[in-house]
């Protein structure tokens, strides 16, 4: 009954991304367009379903949870999901349970994630100048974030700063954000930009700025050692040997990580999906409102699992985009 998720390619699926909202207190230009239409609150799955949900993947074999959305920490009650979640992290069922966020509510929360047994949080931020955070963010402060980081240190999580790079905005921030991890001993992971739904400003081919070439410039400056450590996701690592310090390169379009992939993803509707860069999925909200027994959610669980692909398509060479997603990352989750 028990038996573990694996995928026709033979990949232990162990790692479970949920969103649990689409909403979001940001409007990053590369995420979202300003006027975004959110979800209605019904469409939702609700706290109660989340948990058995996450707990059915857990059961099966799933050791490593991650919290994310749109802005995780904007969902109302939220803590009431994560101190749920939090026996599964007692019981030594669940390796690792963290969350990925903007950091605008962290100072109300951190100390709360790291009672519930959250370790380590990544937090997302592309810039350390206001004036530039105003402008991709539309509607977040600076400030405001990185007083949640401090909150987050306080109550002793470990924080990554996750960067999205983009050409003509924060290349000249290469070492700026660099030297600031190393001063607040934060890990740092540059992340290409996604073809993730239709933006009303800017084309994808207007944001990308390769991770070959951001490399290329570290190196000018830091002697990179190559860490065989990997993810099971797309990330690759380096240790600065100047200061020490590790960076994650997550490179979907120059790289191909997907047959090591140990991952899916479910959106705050209860949409399984099994590839990022597919639209390929399967409906959990069904089984889950159909039955208060989780038998019928196991096996619908099992028969999405059993239709994973291979792998995503995206590819931006020859000055075009290809295997562009129709959705946002907000709604699948990043
Ligand atoms: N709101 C939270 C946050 O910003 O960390 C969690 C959700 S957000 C969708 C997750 C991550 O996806 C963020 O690090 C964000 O920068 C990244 N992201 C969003 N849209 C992207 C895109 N089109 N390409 C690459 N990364 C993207
Ligand atoms: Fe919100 Fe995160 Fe998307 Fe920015 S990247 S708009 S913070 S969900």
């Amino acid at each position: 009954m028990n038996a573990p998720l694996i995928d026709p390619f033979a990949r232990a699926i162990t790692y479970l991304r949920v969103s649990v909202t689409d909403r979001c207190d940001f409007r990053c230009a590369y995420c979202m367009t300003e006027h975004m239409t959110f979800l209605p609150k019904a469409e939702l799955l609700s706290l109660e379903e989340l948990d058995r949900l996450c707990s059915t993947f857990i059961r099966l074999g799933v050791r490593k949870l991650r919290i994310t959305g749109g802005e995780p920490l904007v969902r109302k009650d939220i803590m009431t999901f994560f101190r749920a979640m939090a026996r599964h992290v007692s019981s030594g069922a669940l390796e690792e349970l963290t969350v990925t966020t903007n950091g605008s509510q962290l100072r109300k929360y951190a100390a709360e994630l790291a009672a519930c047994g959250v370790r380590r949080i990544n937090v997302s931020l592309d810039t350390l100048d206001e004036a530039k955070f105003a402008e991709i963010t539309r509607w977040g402060r600076l400030n405001q974030v990185l007083d949640g980081i401090r909150a987050a240190k306080e109550a002793g999580l470990r924080v990554k700063i996750n960067a999205v790079a983009l050409k003509g905005f924060n290349e000249d921030e290469l070492f700026a954000l660099t030297d600031w991890c190393a001063a607040e001993n934060h890990d740092l992971t540059f992340i290409e930009v996604m073809p993730m739904g239709e933006l009303e400003t800017a084309t994808r081919l207007d944001q990308y700025w390769s991770l070959k070439d951001l490399r290329a410039r570290l190196e000018s400056r830091f002697t990179l050692i190559d860490l065989t450590e990997r993810s099971g996701g797309p990330a690759r690592y380096v240790r600065l040997a100047e200061t020490g310090q590790k960076i994650g390169f997550i490179t979907p379009l120059t790289h191909n990580f997907c047959e090591s992939c140990n991952r899916v993803r479910v959106t705050c509707t209860g949409e399984l999906f099994q590839c990022l860069g597919q639209e390929e999925k399967a409906d959990l909200r069904a089984p889950l409102r159909a039955s208060s027994e989780d038998a019928a959610l196991e096996q619908a669980i099992r028969a999405a699992i059993a239709r994973k692909p291979k792998g995503h398509d995206f590819d931006y060479s020859r000055q075009k985009v290809a295997g562009q997603m129709t959705r946002h990352m907000s709604h699948t989750g990043g």
